[in-house]
Formats: C-alpha cells, structure tokens, sequence
C-alpha cells in the first residue's frame, strides 16, 4: 500500500492576528522538513474572508501547504453579537461539520498527526479523537496570559465559594503563578470581567477548561521574555505528570518578515525614508482596534502639541474599542480628524487609513517609538524591533499586555486617563514627548528594548530555545 504523506492541521479561530502566526509558523515547521511534511489550513470565517486574510492565504503560505476557507458563518446565527471572543468560539463551533467534512476527506489521501488550533477554536478537540490526531493548542499570546487563563477556574470557584457575582467584586490585586506583577481585577481579560452568569463569561470558562485535554501549547513567546511564566508552567507539568497539565512549547516570536497586504505600503515607506533616524512616532491600533471621537481628537490635538513626528494609522471612531476586529469599516476614516488637521501636520505627520504596513514600518530606522493598543502580536513586533511603547490598551487582553511591557519588561510608558476614561492632549504630548526625545527613562527603555530584541534574536538562532523546541516537535511529528 502506497505510504500516505503526513499531515498537521491548522483551524484558527477567525481574525488576522490568529491567522498570521500561524502562518508564520508553518513556514518555520516546514523548514524543518525531512519527511514529505503536508499543512493545511482549515479556516473558519464569520461573515464574507476580508480581503487581507484572502492576501495572506494566497501569497503567504509556505509550500507543501494548502488551505480552505469554510463556508462563512453569519453573525446573525449567533447567540452574541458584541464579544469578539464568544464570536470567534461560537463561529468555529458552528463550523464543526464543515471541519469534520474536511478532515474526513483529507484522511483518505494523508496520514493526518496533529491539529493545531488557535485560543477560542478549542471545540476542535472533540473531533480530534475520531481522527486519532494529537491536539495542539496555538496559542498566539504569551506564558503569562496562558498561565493566567489556565488558573481561571480556580479564581471562578473562589469567587464562587465568596457568593461574587462578578470578578470586579473582588477587591485584592490578582497573582498569576510566574509573573512578579500582581494584576488589578479591571486589568484582566474582558470576557473574565462580565457577571459570572453572562454567556460571554461562561464561554470563555468553558474555552479554558478545555486547556487542560490537550497533548501539549506550543506559545508565541520566548523563554527570555517570560522566563518565570515558562518556568512555572514547566515546572507544574513536571509535578503533575501526565495529569491535567499539558506540556508548553515556548516557539517565538513568531512574527511576520513582511506585510503580503500592500496597502498603503508604498507612501508609508517612501514618506519614512526622508525622515531623520528614530524621529518619528508610529501609532496603531491593531488589525480592529478603534477610539471615540473624543480621544481620536484629543490625540490629533495631542501631536500637534508634542511637535513629533507620527505616522498614524487612522480609523473611523466607535465606542466599542474592537469594533472593526472582526468587520471592515465602509467609512473614510480622514473625515473624522478635527477639522485642518490633516493640512495643518502635513510637515509634521502621515495619516493613513485603516492599514498600514506594520512590520516594515517598526523595522525602519526612522521609527523612535510605538503607540500600541498592545495586541500581542504588536508587543513582539515592538519586541524584536527594539521599539519602545506607549502602552495604549482598548480591549481583550491588552490591559495585562501593557502591564507585561510597562512593570515587568520595562519597555513601555503608560499615559494617564481622565475619570471619564479619556486621555487629555496634554498627557498625550507629555507621553509623546518623553519617549521621544529619550530622557533618562526613555534611555533606560531602550537599552532594555535593545536586550530583548537581541535575546528575540537569540532564540530564533540555529541553536536558540525556541529554534529547538519547535524542532523537536517538527521530529516527534515526522516520527508519528
Ligand atoms: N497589522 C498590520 N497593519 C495594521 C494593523 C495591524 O500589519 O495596520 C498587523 C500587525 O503587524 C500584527 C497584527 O496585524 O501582526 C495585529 O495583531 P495584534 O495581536 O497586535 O492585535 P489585534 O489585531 O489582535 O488586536
């Protein structure tokens, strides 16, 4: 009988920033490649694939890698429409019959070993058994957000044993085994703040209960980054055994090498190689994050103020921080800026819409410092640039992101909101201005930006942490 070619399977859960590092990381397994190694991706989508995730697929994919996208999945079939994370679990468990389709039909023409699955796809696991895969969660983010989500249940059961309806009704900072930083209850991840009898909470109770089945999480991150979170999980997997804890796989950073979308890319390039080294101030907010119309103003009016350089990736304002995450906005997003703003920095600034080129941007020499919403895939990026951050944090979890790059990496300032939750002009050029123009702090940040990235690099080297681990899992697979 005719030997069929190995196969891993990837189901991200929908949304770009879970896509792209796999992606990226199958170009790294395939790198490994000794057998005939096959990956194929089988993507969820909730609404019409965007044009950038149809770019990625077409353009980025390794060879010995294919993919399909799933017949898309409408909003109006779900029980939530404002979580992003409910949505993203609910799209992929209303794709269960289409993925089992999939890997029926894959599993006559390829030996099918492991599938990999992304932060809210976890359902997956239920098919893994019939098809005798090992089940690998791909999780995008880093140790100590695994950590944290994966000691959630415990904090459910105390706030349970308290009689607290919500997590907010706690009142003591919240200690996640391996990190040195204690977290307030309003910084943790959006779905753990909702009432504990909402289908938001419960959902994501339910997504990281599920952690615990599977064979092993291979993690964006790197062991010198978060040496304590890597540690402390290795360390209870070693305790535990073969029970409830999986194995963690620390592979990154995995980031992007270039943007496959070209929007914008020509003009932001072009405007950054005419200006001075490390001058200018790159602000975005991600692949979806998005400001009221008050803070887009108060930060327009707060460059002006600050005199620097920016290059700012603007997008039509919401009250919903992740309101274009998982849809694409219709609307000019220029018209929103006050009024001569656009004309008045023309010498100052570029303002473009919606998109920018992000990786070639950080990796200009021109850039002096980020403002983030502090996405997880943006504080690698930051990371392995040597780019330091203005932590600006909107939803999900990148209020514990900016606590990570702000008290325990120590690459990032943090401005100061209002009681409204609005950051003032002034503070924003204040921000703008200290990052900038490098005081003692700011020197500080990039000495230990500068450590970071070269520790990024180390651990993508031939003989670095993360080069070997992903490595031994490219030969465990191979051998199965
Ligand atoms: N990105 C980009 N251009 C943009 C906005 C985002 O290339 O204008 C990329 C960015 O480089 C990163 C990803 O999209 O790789 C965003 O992921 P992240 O985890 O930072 O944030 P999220 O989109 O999940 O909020």
């Amino acid at each position: 009988m005719e030997k069929k070619n190995p196969c891993i399977v990837m189901v991200p859960s929908p949304g770009l920033s879970h896509l792209i590092p796999l992606v990226e990381f199958s170009k790294r397994l395939l790198s490994f490649q000794r057998e005939n190694l096959h990956v194929k991706f089988i993507v969820p989508t909730l609404g019409a694939p965007s044009s950038s995730m149809k770019s990625i697929l077409n353009n980025s994919l390794p060879p010995n890698s294919s993919f399909i996208i799933l017949p898309q999945i409408n909003i109006e079939d779900l029980t939530e429409k404002s979580d992003p994370a409910t949505q993203m679990k609910e799209t992929v468990k209303h794709s269960l019959p289409f993925i089992h389709q999939e890997l029926t039909s894959l599993s006559f023409t390829n030996h099918l070993v492991a599938i990999l699955f992304s932060l809210f796809s976890t359902d997956v696991i239920d098919l893994a058994s019939e098809f005798n895969l090992l089940t690998y969660l791909f999780y995008a983010s880093g140790a100590t957000l695994f950590s944290f989500c994966f000691h959630f249940p415990q904090l459910d059961q105390e706030a349970d044993d308290s009689s607290k309806n919500s997590l907010l009704e706690l009142t003591d900072p919240v200690h996640v085994p391996g990190c040195s930083v204690p977290f307030q209850v309003k910084d943790l991840p959006d779905p753990v703040l909702f009432e504990r009898s909402s289908e938001v909470y419960k959902s994501f109770l339910a997504v990281v209960k599920k952690y615990s089945l599977v064979d092993g999480v291979i993690m964006n991150t790197f062991t010198d980054l978060e040496p304590d979170a890597v540690r402390a999980l290795q360390q209870e997997q070693n305790n535990n055994g073969e029970k409830n804890v999986p194995f963690v796989y620390p592979i990154g950073p995995i980031i992007q090498s270039e943007t496959s979308n070209e929007v914008n890319k020509l003009e932001c390039l072009t405007w950054l190689d005419n200006q001075p080294p490390r001058s200018v101030l790159f602000i975005s907010f991600g692949s979806g994050g998005t400001l009221s119309q008050e803070q887009l103003n108060e930060i327009a009016f707060g460059l002006e103020l600050s005199g620097h350089k920016f290059l700012w990736v603007v997008r039509a304002p919401s009250n919903f921080g992740g309101s274009a995450y998982l849809s694409q906005q219709k609307e000019d997003p220029l018209h929103y800026l006050p009024s001569g703003f656009v004309e008045r920095t023309k010498g100052q600034g570029l303002v473009i819409p919606s998109w920018a080129p992000q990786i070639e941007i950080l990796g200009h020499g021109s850039i002096g410092a980020f403002l983030s919403h502090c996405g997880w895939n943006s504080t690698l990026e930051s990371v392995s640039h040597g780019v330091p951050v203005i932590a600006w944090p909107l939803f999900a979890e990148q209020r514990m992101n900016a606590v990570l790059l702000k008290d325990v990496f120590k690459v990032a300032v943090r401005p100061e909101a209002n009681e409204d939750g609005i950051v003032k002009r002034e503070e924003v050029a204040r921000v703008v201005k200290g990052i900038m123009k490098e005081n003692e702090e700011g020197l500080e940040m990039r000495k230990r930006i500068k450590e970071l990235s070269d520790a990024a690099a180390a651990a993508l080297s031939e003989n670095g942490s993360s080069m070997k681990t992903l490595s031994s899992l490219a030969l465990k697979w191979q051998s199965i």
